[in-house]
């Protein structure tokens, strides 16, 4: 898993010169103001951090997500497998009723015609010879619905059958989709073991008051407790900040925080320009 990792020094950002954070100050500064934006650099390192672990989380979260998605189609297709198979079911139970109709029929059929031989009247007669013609009518149409329960019976087989080929292809593709979810978690959790070091290391050289601040803010800006301005716009909140502030924040010499979601800011666009003091930008005048 490939991130970008920018750094306080030999920053591997895109665009973005060795030795030059993705933000950047106007102007040299004093020793104290030196000092502040020490502390702004490690509040922005932190956040580059988080960004990873809340990055690795996303991530962690749409692979289990894919596994159940998974899942759940395969139970779905499993489902639907058994519901073929109790449909199929009930057609053989259809099938075997009529079966034992058609017996039947074929049982007083075979009475009829013994007793045919047994009557002493034509009356007699007739009324058995008509009695057997409709019970050869019945028999037929048994017959034709049991053609058509054999027809629906091998129509549904063969759905089956395809089914649970479908299905062992499924399990297949799940087990191989399983091994590389597996394996790709088991990345996220190692790199995300050493981003937790990694960010205690940074936690460790922030300020205990500032690191407040920035926790604080983070809590409820969706993780952003330190934001670039770039276009005099907050990457937190998307306010636009004034010409007057956008000059302080370049000039970095106190902390500056968004009004509108009270984040850190600092200035992004002057990256890979930074401290030479001769990039006076035409959109910072008013
Ligand atoms: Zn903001």
């Amino acid at each position: 898993m490939e991130r970008n990792r920018p750094g306080r020094a030999g920053s591997d950002v895109r665009g973005v010169p060795s030795g030059c954070t993705p933000f950047c100050f106007q102007e040299s500064g004093s020793e104290g103001d030196n000092l502040m934006r020490d502390d702004l650099r490690a509040l922005f390192d932190l956040q580059e951090t988080d960004d990873r672990l809340v990055a690795m989380g996303r991530d962690r979260e749409a692979l289990t997500g894919s596994l159940e998605d998974v899942a759940r189609q395969m139970e779905a297709a499993e489902a639907a497998l058994e519901e073929m198979k109790r449909d199929r079911e009930e057609k053989q139970k259809v099938y075997r009723d009529l079966e034992g109709e058609i017996k039947e029929i074929e049982e007083n059929i075979r009475k009829f015609k013994r007793q045919e031989f047994d009557v002493k009247t034509n009356e007699a007669l007739w009324a058995i010879q008509k009695e057997i013609r409709e019970h050869e009518d019945k028999k037929s149409s048994l017959e034709d619905r049991a053609i058509e329960a054999i027809e629906a019976i091998d129509q549904q087989s063969a759905e089956i059958e395809r089914a649970v080929e479908d299905l062992e292809r499924r399990r297949q593709e799940s087990v191989r989709h399983k091994t590389v979810v597996d394996r790709k978690l088991g990345e996220i959790d190692r790199e995300e073991a050493a981003t937790l070091s990694e960010r205690e290391e940074r936690r460790a050289g922030v300020p205990a008051e500032l690191l407040g601040r920035y926790e604080k803010v983070r809590e409820h800006n969706r993780g952003v407790g330190v934001a670039r301005i770039s276009d005099r716009t907050c990457s937190g909140c998307s306010r636009l900040v004034t010409f007057q502030d956008l000059q302080l924040i370049k000039r970095g010499d106190r902390f500056m925080y968004c009004e509108g979601c009270g984040a850190f800011l600092v200035w992004a666009d002057g990256a890979g320009k930074e401290t030479d003091g001769t990039n006076e930008e035409a959109e910072s005048r008013p």
